[in-house]
């Protein structure tokens, strides 16, 4: 019996995956302004060997958890850099926290991306304003948690706080980086938007078209 859920969960990665073969090169000239432009090749290499083990999973009849956890295993192994490391233990933690349950309900999966978020700041210790990906994350994960918390369904609560996430990862254009490789080229970043956060809000948003389907 193959699983709906770990489905769901890999056509999530895959959207992600074809999403950044779209913006690979933007997201290098954004990594480029303030530090040493590959976040579009490192990003499209975590998640095509992420939609590859994914893919895998659920030929095996995986579910989400599953599906997801190994995705991040994938992706961490495979992608090289900081986002690359960050983005598969946040993968790991929405898997082990969701499990490989028939269908899991808008609460768990909210609780998994707050054990994402988790394990995203408690590996790279950033924190809000630092002009980092978790300038995106932690809105997300607020307004997600608040939304499914109201009783919003799924799809509804994950958009709007795709949003959220959208808006915030542009308004750190504003910021001066605080953390990681932009740190020592300051000035040079400010009106420019953080890779990370943007690549995190795109990715999001894309979600939030697969879980509307
Ligand atoms: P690298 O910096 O190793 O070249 P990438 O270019 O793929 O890796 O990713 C850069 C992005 O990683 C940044 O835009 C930022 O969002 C994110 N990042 C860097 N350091 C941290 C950190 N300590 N915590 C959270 N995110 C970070
Ligand atoms: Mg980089
Ligand atoms: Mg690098």
């Amino acid at each position: 019996e193959s699983s709906a859920a770990g489905r769901v969960a890999a056509a999530a990665i895959a959207a992600i995956r074809d999403l950044i073969d779209r913006e690979v090169d933007e997201l290098g000239r954004l990594d480029a302004i303030a530090g040493d432009g590959d976040h579009g090749i490192g990003m499209q290499r975590g998640a095509r060997a992420a939609a590859d083990a994914a893919d895998a999973a659920v030929a095996q009849e995986a579910g989400a958890g599953t599906v997801l956890a190994l995705a991040g295993d994938a992706w961490a192994d495979r992608a090289g850099g900081t986002s690359g490391a960050l983005w598969g233990a946040g993968l790991r933690a929405v898997g082990d926290t969701v499990g490989d349950e028939e269908a899991p309900d808008a609460l768990t999966v909210a609780t998994g991306v707050d054990a994402a978020r988790d394990a995203v700041q408690s590996f790279g210790k950033a924190v809000v304003g630092d002009k980092t990906l978790v300038d995106a994350l932690v809105p997300f994960t607020e307004v997600l948690l608040a939304r499914v918390g109201d009783g919003v369904p799924l799809a509804t609560a994950w958009a709007d706080a795709a949003a959220v996430a959208t808006a915030a990862a542009r308004a750190t254009a504003d910021l001066l980086p605080r953390m990681g490789r932009a740190r020592p080229h300051m000035e040079k970043s400010l009106g420019t938007p953080d890779p990370g956060a943007i690549s995190l809000a795109l990715s999001m948003t894309e979600v939030a078209g697969v879980l509307a389907r």
